[in-house]
C-alpha cells in the first residue's frame, strides 16, 4: 500500500499476459508495480478489469483471505467485486473519469 501503481494500457489483447501466449484482459506482477490491461474493449470492461487487478495486488499485498486466489471460486468472487465495485463508483459519479468519445 502507499505505493503508486503503474497501469499499461495495451490496444492489442496479446500484449497483455508477460508470455504473450495466455489471452487474458489483464494481468498484474506486484514485484513490478505494474497493472497491464486491454484496452481496445468497452470503457466499462477496461475499467473493470484495472479494478480486478487492483483487487489481486491489494489481495498479495494485503494477505486478506476473501482476495486470495486459491481456488477458482474465489476468483469469480473477486470478478463479481470488482464487477459491483465499478458499478457503484461508475453509476454515482464517485471516480473522475469519463469514456473518450
Ligand atoms: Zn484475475
Amino acid at each position: 500500500m502507499g505505493v503508486p501503481i503503474k497501469v499499461v494500457y495495451c490496444s492489442e489483447i496479446s500484449d497483455v499476459a508477460p508470455d504473450k501466449r495466455s489471452i487474458c484482459f489483464g494481468h498484474c506482477e506486484l514485484e513490478k508495480q505494474e497493472i497491464r490491461v486491454y484496452s481496445g474493449g468497452t470503457f466499462e470492461l477496461t475499467w473493470q478489469t484495472i479494478m480486478h487487478e487492483a483487487l489481486h495486488l491489494i489481495g498479495d499485498m494485503t494477505k486478506i483471505s476473501i482476495l486470495s486466489m486459491d481456488s477458482m471460486q474465489k476468483h469469480n468472487e473477486l470478478d463479481c467485486l470488482a464487477n459491483v465495485l465499478m458499478d457503484m463508483l461508475i453509476r454515482n459519479n464517485l471516480l473522475n473519469i469519463q469514456e473518450e468519445k
